[in-house]
């Protein structure tokens, strides 16, 4: 029997989740020698056995690799045998342009929780448990290697017993770095509303005594503080919307398990796949007709956000006499980024909790909840942060150094070196400053933790974005992106696509060419270029940006455009909801051309309509209205209106839109006139593909913006793009609103560059 020693490369996050005690523990049981080391690219091991039990041992690399490990690449080469007869973890060395990669924050994991609730155990009930398989990972590293000293546990010794968990191979939390225990870790603490220290035997069941009467509490996350209160309780839910000055934006909810959630919502098979996953995102789902949580939870609309509980915490929250669901949301107000810095915590949030639960294990960084809604058999991510960051996202082309900047909305900016992509977390709108100075900060700290010095910068063409601002401040050489050539470069970079493509780019808002603003773009483009085929009809947009606060002005301008001073009695209804002066007020801008700005945006239409229709007249949060008409549609409606294409290219919808009129208000009307409205638009984006398609034989189809964050549109139109041909293509990794930017920044940028 012939001895072969190889040598593996194992490529991804394989650091810092278990990965050399597992492999030091196969490679035992298999009697295989060699040795296994970290270095930044992840790991390399030596094998020496029998060609059967290396075959074997390589066979189970791959197949039982811990649950936190990522492996994106495995290399095998063989080398010459050396004649070792025992397995080693080696010490790290730091050498190389490589990069490591570093895991996301963590769900407990199945036996940490166990321990968590085995009343003999030692972490019984200690809200810090974690292991090598969980944990939180991200939100507590200041800087690379991934070790105990450069995270926020460096001000914690570990007593004797953990440490000996911690470096024993054979234990579960061997080089677990946030490993702690009662005695020599982290603890939590009740503090009032002013501040002050509430003396207390057990914190986290007496906050859950305030919230189940209740109080509104604030609790300290693995990314951030979240605002607390029963869901089940109208009052206090209300009294927190009045508090966090949050008018309507649904919050998401928490519940202890699967059965808990089927009381108010439905979970289909999928659903349930994803609300279990170890990212634990925050996944809308169809309320059922029960009406077991506050209607103020998510006023109007037919879906509640909701997740399962990810920390100990969590956990040790929903005691056996806990409501059924949690409203968990951000701690912040308004809009503002989520607190983390527990030295903002009373000035941020002293006006809003009336109790705080928190604890001494600092978070280095903000990181927010992502967000998930499922379309058909899969999961489309509307934010990809708390799971998800920062692991990678791997691609084909190697790009320098680079750095793009995103967008201003939504914000999230994008590293790169060679083949791999490091999205950053959400930061939200960076007309805050504080989310301003965030989105500064993480990506010094991205620099940092991945060793990347840009050497180039992408930023939108927009001349007001703040991040566009910082990019053309860096003095390198720099790249601009038209707004939708990235949301559509963003979804081919994902799918490996470089042949020309037709690009449906539906979004609120995106600086266009000609200065206008432009949102309802279909493009032929490939990475390099594009070219604008089609777009939406140009609305009007009286008043500005409080136009699009208040679509109803949208809806006044679009109304007075189809039927002059008649619109007083052709919609009798809309009159009477947004007042006859406050319509005269924009018709006499109109007349004026006074702060008139004109948009092709398919989100201003779905303002504009939602008005008109009488289902919203003002947003009080980004979507709402689109969110409202989503909401109303009714599945059963397949019927459509007239539109027209005209010979430049601009869809007309007036056909549509004077047809809804007499569908105004939210009743079964209302319903079958939402539903015309998106099976108009399915129909209408359809009939431009296939004009391009007859013209050129293009049939790949990239779908990009944040209008496709509504399933009622894509359940329209990808079967009608199907069923004539086209094979239809949505992000995979990666929002499909300005959150997925950034990544399509960088793919035009690359094709700018020569290769
Ligand atoms: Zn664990
Ligand atoms: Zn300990
Ligand atoms: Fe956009």
């Amino acid at each position: 029997m012939s001895t072969v020693r190889i040598r593996v490369d194992v490529r991804g996050i394989v650091q810092g989740v278990g990965f050399r005690p597992f492999v030091y523990n196969l490679a035992e049981r298999m009697n295989i020698s060699g040795n296994i080391l970290n270095n930044k690219l992840g790991v390399t091991i030596e094998i020496e056995g029998s060609k059967e039990r290396c075959d074997k041992f390589l066979m189970s690399l791959a197949n039982q690799a811990p649950p936190l490990s990522r492996i994106a690449d495995i290399k095998i080469e063989k080398i010459k045998t050396t004649g070792d007869k025992k397995f080693k973890i080696l010490h790290s060395v730091d050498k190389g342009d490589d990069i490591a990669l570093i895991s996301p924050d963590n769900d407990v994991c199945d036996n940490c929780a166990n321990e968590l609730s085995g009343e003999t155990d030692r972490r019984y009930r200690y809200p810090f448990i974690n292991c090598t398989d969980c944990g939180p990972r991200y939100s507590i590293i200041k800087g690379t290697p991934y070790d105990r000293s450069k995270t926020s546990m460096n001000i914690f010794r570990m007593c004797a017993k953990c440490r000996n968990e911690y470096e024993s191979p054979h234990n579960r939390r061997f080089h677990a770095q946030p490993n702690a225990c009662p005695v020599c870790g982290p603890s939590v603490k009740l503090l009032d509303s002013k501040g002050n220290k509430v003396e207390s035997g057990d914190p986290i069941a007496d906050i859950m005594k305030h919230i189940s009467d209740g109080k509104i509490a604030a609790i300290k996350g693995i990314g951030g503080y979240h605002l607390v209160c029963d869901a089940t309780n109208e009052e206090a839910v209300t009294n927190m919307r009045e508090r966090k000055l949050r008018k309507d934006k649904p919050f998401a909810v928490m519940s202890p398990d699967l059965e808990s959630i089927r009381q108010y919502a439905e979970v289909s098979e999928i659903e349930e796949i994803l609300l279990s996953s170890r990212e634990k995102p925050v996944l809308l789902l169809k309320k059922n007709d029960k009406k077991v949580l506050a209607e103020s939870v998510a006023p109007s609309l037919n879906e509640y956000g909701v997740f399962l509980p990810y920390t100990p915490i969590h956990h040790m929250l929903f005691s056996d006499d806990a409501p059924v669901a949690l409203v968990m949301t951000s701690g912040n107000v308004t809009d503002e980024p989520i607190v983390f810095d527990d030295s903002m915590l009373l000035d941020r949030l002293g006006g809003i909790a009336d109790y705080f639960l928190v604890h001494n294990r600092p978070i280095v960084w903000r990181c927010d909840d992502s967000v998930v809604r499922v379309f058909g058999e899969r999961g489309l991510l509307l934010r990809r942060s708390r799971g998800w960051v920062p692991a990678p996202v791997f691609i084909e082309r190697k790009s320098p150094p680079a750095l793009a900047c995103g967008g201003d909305l939504k914000s999230v900016f994008c590293l790169a070196k060679g083949n791999t992509l490091f999205p950053g977390p959400h930061i939200g709108d960076l007309e805050y400053a504080e989310a301003f100075d965030s989105f500064k900060r993480s990506i010094e700290h991205f620099k940092n933790i991945f060793d990347i010095e840009p050497e180039v910068v992408v930023v939108d063409k927009h001349p007001g974005y703040f991040s566009s601002s910082y990019g053309r401040s860096l003095g390198l050489p720099m790249t601009e992106v038209q707004h939708h050539h990235a949301h559509i470069a963003s979804v081919m970079l994902e799918n490996r696509l470089e042949k020309d493509v037709i690009g449906l780019a539906l979004d609120g808002t995106g600086y266009g060419d000609d200065g206008t603003i432009w949102g309802g773009e279909v493009f032929v483009c490939n990475l390099r270029e594009y070219d604008r085929k089609f777009h939406f009809p140009a609305l009007t947009l009286p008043g500005g940006d409080k136009a699009v606060r208040e679509p109803w002005r949208i809806a006044a301008a679009l109304l007075y455009r189809y039927y002059d001073e008649n619109l007083f009695d052709i919609h009798p209804g809309f009159v009477a909801e947004v007042g006859e002066e406050n319509i005269r007020n924009v018709i006499m801008m109109l007349e004026s051309d006074t702060n008139c700005p004109v948009a092709t945006s398919a989100g201003r239409l779905f303002d504009a309509v939602s008005s008109i229709m009488l289902v919203n007249h003002f947003n009080n949060y980004d979507g709402q209205s689109p969110i409202l008409l989503e909401a109303c549609a009714e599945p059963s409606v397949k019927k459509e209106a007239p539109y027209s294409i005209e010979s430049d290219g601009s869809i007309d919808f007036r056909g549509l839109i004077t047809m809804l009129v007499t569908y105004a208000g939210c009743n079964s009307a209302g319903k079958e006139g939402a539903a015309i409205f998106h099976n108009t638009i399915a129909t209408a984006l359809a009939e431009c593909c296939q004009g391009i398609k007859k013209e050129s034989g293009i049939s790949n189809v990239c779908l990009g913006g944040g209008t496709f964050q509504n399933i009622f549109l894509l359940n329209r139109l990808l079967p009608n793009l199907e069923k004539k041909g086209f094979t239809v293509f949505l992000p995979n990794q990666l929002p499909v609103n300005d959150g997925g930017l950034s990544v399509g920044q960088l793919a035009v940028g690359l094709s700018h560059i020569k290769s």
